[in-house]
């Protein structure tokens, strides 16, 4: 699992930070999560085909967040895009994007997918045979959704040395692999798990863009390998972070914590402060796993 940041500052973009969006790669898959403005340049810059995107989920309609996305998507018509983009986003970003294409005359000749997004509890809105993915209702000005990605048990590997030292023929490894147990002349029977490795164990991450330091959020946060929490703030502003509903480093900590997850990244700091050491200073007062987003950075899970 990879997360490549391509913008993690709040509000505007800056002549040296961009607003929210990032990369994930998961499973094979290569999901963009946010879109605000300078994203399309970012991922030239990261070397991220265009082409390779197939689903873009978006947290909230605020300009920092997905700015980015129409032109993102009328590049994508420009390079002859032919396959099928889903975006996940709140409810209105079908009207909002859709407004822009008409008025511009430049409908996307490949099939735009909209999935809107209304509910107020978790929701199941992406599945396949590697990962899945669900919403993280979040408390912040307008309807914010997180998402929780989240990757699925891969196949268990074949171990050819014991297969071999049980004489089994190559002709059943296909069977084995599929976790099969094997049979053999003798009638004695071998079981799945003497012959194969166990598969590495499914990783999973959650963003968690704007919101309000919120209690109840943990709940749907244990155990996750990797949690992406916003800290515009730090304490010293804790007030303004609660009138703007965002949150503070040690809040961000305070929900890792209590999430037990193994590793908290900070992003969409306010630019009023130093240096961004001091969120990750301010966190680790409670919480000892952090890593700092910045633009350009990536980090392999
Ligand atoms: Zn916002």
């Amino acid at each position: 699992m990879r997360l490549t940041i391509l913008g993690c500052y709040a509000a505007t973009p800056r002549t040296l930070t961009n607003p929210t969006a990032q990369v994930l790669e998961i499973n094979n898959h290569i999901i963009l999560i946010d879109c605000g403005e300078g994203t399309q340049v970012e991922l030239r810059r990261r070397k991220v085909k265009f082409s390779r995107i197939n689903y873009i989920f978006i947290s909230h309609l605020h300009g920092d967040h997905f700015f980015g996305l129409p032109g993102l998507i009328s590049t994508m018509r420009l390079l002859g895009r032919e396959k099928e983009l889903h975006v996940y986003g709140p409810k209105g970003i079908k009207e909002v994007i859709t407004l822009l294409l008409k008025l511009g005359d430049s409908w996307t000749n490949y099939p735009l997918l909209f999935h809107e997004l209304i509910s107020k509890e978790p929701e199941l809105v992406f599945e396949d045979k590697k990962i899945s993915v669900t919403t993280i209702p979040l408390n912040h000005r307008i309807y914010t959704n997180g998402f929780l990605f989240k990757e699925k048990e891969g196949k268990r590997k074949l171990n050819i040395d014991a297969a071999q030292n049980y004489g089994i023929d190559k002709a059943y490894y296909q069977n084995i692999k599929n976790g099969k147990d094997i049979t053999l002349d003798n009638g004695e029977t071998i079981r799945n798990k003497e012959l194969t490795f166990d598969p590495p164990k499914p990783k999973s991450y959650a963003f968690c863009s704007d919101t309000v330091y919120d209690t109840n959020l943990s709940e749907q946060l244990k155990g996750v390998d990797v949690l992406y929490h916003e800290s515009t703030f730090l304490e010293s502003e804790s007030e303004l972070a609660t009138k703007t509903k965002h949150s503070t480093a040690l809040q961000a900590a305070k929900t890792a914590k209590a999430a037990n997850v193994k590793t908290l990244v900070l992003g969409h700091y306010s630019t009023r402060y130093k240096s961004i050491e001091l969120f990750k200073e301010e966190a680790t007062t409670i919480f000892s796993n952090v890593l700092l987003a910045d633009d350009g950075r990536a980090f392999d899970f």
